[in-house]
């Protein structure tokens, strides 16, 4: 089974909205694909919906990639398989978004005094409803000729020290663990390489995670060498965690697809192995071979997403 149990819709930074991720995961012969957008759970009733209404032969995980604060880092916790319309989750994520909301207000406030202005203006009609994150700042400054990449605009303006950066006001990571099993989910350590951690640090991460009751940690993610993926796997062995894998796809860009190279070894525990997943695909495929129907909605869809190329420089 094809498995991404990290991705973004265009309800917070990923840019392609809910139906062409699906159908692009379908696209990708995924068989299961977990949405995990930054403190919102926005997008999953509408991709239930729209699973159910092309009868797709994908799974979907239910996710939230929730921001948290820990010592003076900020660190991504991915819940699986929350209820996402659990009302006390939701009132916890609405308090997520409010610190969203008063950073960024106080971003643009910060890049004004750098002769930057427009940035909230920009941004606030780019979200809608959505997550309000530093890639749409990001995107705002490429825009307006401020840096020529997303990467060059992050370290330029939106890195910690930098003008356009807010100390954050998150939730502690232990607190969004309970969040996430309150909510009936599984809490994920995110893509533990990216916050620029010493080995020691590292340690103390995933020490205080597990002790805060956490299930498992992401440790297949895209461009990682054999090395960090085998020092990962001893981190989380030695911790009694399972294990995750996921793209943390955004949009389409030349180094990063859904599931692509997110194969786990074969001595893991993976976070679901109690999940009792199955393949809809191989029914799937012998319905379509007997109804031939090429023209769905679906495939059209999906035809779209995969001919779309947004190209961007960098990982996030
Ligand atoms: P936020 O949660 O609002 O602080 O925004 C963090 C998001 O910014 C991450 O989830 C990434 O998608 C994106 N990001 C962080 N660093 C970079 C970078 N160097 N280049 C491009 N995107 C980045
Ligand atoms: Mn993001
Ligand atoms: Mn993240
Ligand atoms: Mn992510």
């Amino acid at each position: 089974m094809k498995i991404d149990l990290h991705s973004h819709t265009n309800h917070s930074d990923g840019l392609l909205p809910v139906a062409e991720l699906l159908a692009r995961a379908i696209s990708c012969n995924l068989d299961v694909l977990a949405i995990t957008d930054h403190d919102t759970v926005s997008a999953l009733p509408q991709a239930a919906d729209w699973l159910t209404e092309n009868q797709a032969p994908l799974t979907l995980i239910n996710g939230v990639e929730i921001s948290t604060a820990w010592h003076e880092f900020e660190i991504h916790i991915v819940g699986l398989n929350i209820k996402p319309d659990c009302p006390q989750f939701l009132a916890r994520l609405a308090s997520q978004q409010q610190r969203r909301l008063e950073r960024a207000e106080e971003m643009a406030r910060r890049l004004e005094k750098a002769q930057i202005p427009g940035a909230l203006e920009a941004v606030l009609a780019e979200v809608g409803d959505g997550a309000i994150t530093r890639s749409h700042f990001a995107r705002f400054l490429v825009k307006t000729g401020r840096a020529d990449s997303m990467n060059a605009v992050f370290k330029k303006y939106l890195a910690r020290g930098k003008t356009g950066y807010v100390p954050n006001n998150w939730v502690d990571l232990a607190s969004a663990v309970q969040w996430i099993h309150d909510a009936g989910g599984q809490a994920v350590l995110a893509h533990p390489l990216k916050y620029n951690l010493n080995g020691r640090y590292l340690k103390r991460l995933v020490t205080d995670f597990a002790a805060a009751g956490g299930d498992a940690m992401e440790i297949i993610s895209p461009q990682q060498t054999p090395v960090q993926r085998r020092e990962l796997w001893a981190l989380c062995q030695q911790h009694q965690l399972t294990a995750s894998v996921g793209s943390d796809f955004h949009q389409p860009t030349a180094w990063n697809e859904l599931g692509k190279h997110l194969y786990l070894p074969d001595d893991v525990i993976p976070v679901w192995s109690s999940w009792g997943l199955s393949s809809k695909r191989a029914v799937s495929e012998s319905k379509a071979e007997s109804q031939a129907e090429p023209e769905s909605e679906l495939n059209r869809t999906a035809a779209k997403s995969a001919a779309s190329t947004i190209s961007m420089d960098t990982p996030t």
